[in-house]
């Protein structure tokens, strides 16, 4: 989980099965991936909330804005 005061980005490492889905169809760039490929939001501050990355993950690993 990567948070800001009042906004986070929850990934669930369990069922992520990093395929990058969520790194290639954000818009802004919000995720960079580690060395095993798992998305991690080093952006956060620029995310919009679209939620296209927790829409288009397979696996419903996402959660964009937990805490709102
Ligand atoms: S909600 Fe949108 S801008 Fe934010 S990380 Fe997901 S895809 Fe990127
Ligand atoms: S789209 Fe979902 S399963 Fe794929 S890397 Fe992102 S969080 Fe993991």
């Amino acid at each position: 989980m990567v948070s800001n005061a009042n906004f986070e980005i929850i990934i669930n490492e369990k069922t992520c099965k990093r395929c990058g889905l969520c790194i290639a169809f954000c818009p802004k760039k919000v995720y960079t991936a580690d060395d095993d490929g798992k998305p991690i939001p080093t952006n956060l501050d620029a995310c919009i909330k679209c939620k296209l990355c927790e829409l288009r993950c397979p696996d419903y690993a996402i959660v964009v804005g937990g805490d709102e």
